[in-house]
């Protein structure tokens, strides 16, 4: 079976949710690795150290600088004629453009894999992660989306593949890039951060979040998150939020400060291996997945702790 995978990159990086979509891949068969954009040779060369990547196809155009569904899923069709499953990052770029590759190719997708049982069987999380179901598809060609949290990385060294450059397909005049507003942070990133300090709607204040929950997280060298509904209220920008409608994450240690710990949020967190809650109400339900609970006022509990501890 040969299967491709679809690197997710900003064209200067390859980005750490491609290499758990390469061990998803290689439980199936051949790894091929797709790196669509512009100006990305150097993406390409990392991906091809990748352990375990066969091949990488290198294909550079304007048109695929910000992965645009609409013009790097004709890409992947192409490339989909002698390969068996399309593989992409359950990131905001692989939820884009897998369901359009499905419907190019009349298959189902296959949502958030959490693990491969067989060539054609996989489970995937329903109910907000409270139940696990496993699916079975019968179409002859796989659109899969993976969960990163759910799947080794890859060794960024130790292997040795071709890149290979391709035709493009180019504009396919469907859409057009306008803008993007990225939040810049030192901070690790959410999705592979080792900890991560996430502060809610008890918060009150983007003041506030920014004065209790930021200093905590340097300490701890620590990325930040937010529930949804901080995020709504404008405390912090939307690409902090954890939970079923943002990121999954799955850190050694999650913070959660003011949060409620609402079924939509545990979802997005809930694997973490060590979940520690501070929360003035003790019957909130985040108090049930927490290993470490603090009940308590965050007002006067967080100052406390960012100084008590080194460094
Ligand atoms: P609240 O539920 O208001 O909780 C605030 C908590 O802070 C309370 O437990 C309170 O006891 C505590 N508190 C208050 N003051 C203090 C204090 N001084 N000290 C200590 N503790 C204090 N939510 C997400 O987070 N992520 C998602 O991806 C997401 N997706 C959703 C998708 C759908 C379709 C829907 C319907 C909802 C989704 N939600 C999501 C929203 C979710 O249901 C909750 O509304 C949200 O998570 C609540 O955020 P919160 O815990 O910050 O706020």
């Amino acid at each position: 079976m040969k299967t491709l995978v679809l690197a997710d990159h900003d064209n200067k990086v390859l980005k750490d949710a491609t290499l758990s979509v390469v061990t998803a891949a290689a439980k199936l068969g051949e790894v091929h690795v797709l790196v669509a954009g512009n100006n990305c040779e150097l993406v390409a060369d990392h991906a091809a150290k990748i352990a375990g990547v066969g091949l990488v196809l290198l294909a550079e155009d304007a048109a695929y600088e910000h992965e645009l569904a609409e013009n790097v899923a004709p890409l992947i069709v192409n490339l989909m004629s002698d390969r068996d499953a399309f593989l992409a990052p359950s990131t905001s770029t692989g939820k884009n453009v897998a369901p359009r590759v499905a419907a190019l190719l009349d298959v189902m997708q296959i949502s958030d894999i959490l693990s491969v049982e067989g060539p054609d069987t996989f489970t995937r999380p329903i109910y907000a992660g409270n139940a696990i179901a496993t699916v079975q598809s019968s179409d002859a060609k796989k659109v899969i989306t993976v969960r990163g949290t759910a799947f080794e990385k890859a060794a960024r060294e130790g292997g040795n593949a071709q890149v290979e450059k391709i035709g493009t397909t180019g504009d396919a005049g469907l859409s057009s890039f306008v803008s993007a507003e990225l939040s810049k942070s030192e901070r690790p990133e959410l999705t592979s951060a080792k900890v991560i300090v996430s502060g809610g709607r008890a918060l009150q204040n983007g003041e506030n979040f920014h004065a209790l929950i930021e200093p905590l997280a340097d300490k701890l060298k620590a990325a930040v998150g937010a529930s949804r509904a901080a995020v709504d209220a404008g405390y912090v920008p939307n690409d902090y939020q954890v939970g079923q409608t943002g990121k999954i994450v799955a850190p050694e240690v999650y913070i959660a400060i003011g949060i409620s710990g609402a079924i939509q949020h545990l979802a997005g967190m809930k694997d973490s291996k060590t979940i520690i809650a501070i929360n003035k109400d003790e019957d909130a339900p985040i108090f049930q997945v927490a290993d470490i609970g603090l009940v308590g006022d965050l007002f006067k509990i967080v100052p406390e702790l960012t100084e008590k501890l080194p460094g």
